[in-house]
């Protein structure tokens, strides 16, 4: 597989094979991110992306379950891209269960709901989404493009089309004056979008963001970790999916968890509680990563 420049995947991906279609993130504006900043957008030649999954197709075929394709929002691809990219992984993995990518809420809404579902059918059968926040304030401040109500529809989109979706929400994204708000605002997303998985990560402030540049002029500033805690055990509480998967085991976070919401919402606010008094190992800070 050939990859240009850093290459990015969730967690749940370790073990897929990681499909570079687009270079870089068509959005590319979020204050807190630097993962394709030193990119500028483009669709990869899809002759590159189609010989790579033959190549990965002769190489390992075989052992291919799950295909994550990159980068930042590969949903942004048109259907053309899609159809040969998905028709080929089809054809070279014989034991494909899973196809992949991020994507953002402007890219499934600008898709239309037929266009969806041929996706759907071809193969492409899960979305990674990071709303962040569901606070309108938190929304503007870090650019993210979209607001709650788009977040909804893009998820209602989803939802029609039988793709399912993966949200992810960033604890400390609303700074220490939005925290409640943040967390309120994320909990009523995540109610409203409904979707199969649930993962919260923790903000860092990274170098050369805009954040960073904010936050050195004192107009940002970080929840300390019990704040980011309470953000956690706000979320979870107030959040009410009909059944998702919920996770924080992203490198970022100070405490993993792991669990089915509803079902397990009194187990993880009572660790989280645990955790607010101080009983709870966390991650420490030279553990962390982004
Ligand atoms: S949409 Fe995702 S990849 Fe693109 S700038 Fe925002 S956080 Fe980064």
């Amino acid at each position: 597989m050939r990859y240009e420049g850093r290459i990015f995947r969730p967690p749940s991906e370790a073990r897929s094979l990681i499909l570079q279609a687009t270079i870089g993130c068509s959005w590319n504006h979020c204050t807190y991110c630097d993962m394709y900043r030193d990119k500028t957008f483009r669709v990869r030649a899809l002759e590159e992306t189609l010989a790579d999954v033959r190549a990965a197709g002769s190489a390992f075929g075989e052992d291919v379950r799950k295909v994550f394709v990159a980068d930042g929002d590969a949903l942004v691809l048109d259907l053309e891209h899609w159809e040969a990219i998905l028709a080929a992984c089809r054809r070279e993995f014989p034991r494909l269960e899973r196809v992949s990518a991020y994507a953002t809420a402007m890219n499934l809404n600008a898709k239309a709901p037929e266009e969806l579902a041929q996706l759907r059918s071809w193969g492409l059968s899960l979305l990674y989404i990071g709303p962040e926040t569901g606070d309108e304030v938190t929304f503007k401040r870090i650019a993210k493009g979209a607001g709650f109500q788009e977040h909804v529809e893009a998820a209602r989109r989803a939802k029609d089309a039988g793709i399912a979706l993966s949200a992810i929400f960033l604890l400390g994204a609303g700074g220490t004056d939005r925290a409640q708000e943040h967390a309120e605002g994320s909990a009523r997303l995540i109610t409203a979008m409904d979707p199969e998985f649930v993962s919260l990560l923790t903000l860092t402030v990274v170098e050369g963001t805009p954040l960073a540049t904010l936050s050195a002029r004192g107009r940002f500033e970080l929840p300390p970790v019990p704040a980011l805690l309470a953000e956690l055990r706000t979320v979870v509480a107030l959040a009410r999916p009909t059944r998702a998967v919920f996770r924080t085991n992203h490198a970022s976070n100070y405490l993993p968890l792991a669990g089915t919401l509803p079902d397990d919402r009194a187990r993880i606010v009572q660790v989280l509680d645990a955790a607010l008094r101080g009983e709870v190992r966390l991650v420490p800070e030279s553990a962390r990563g982004l």
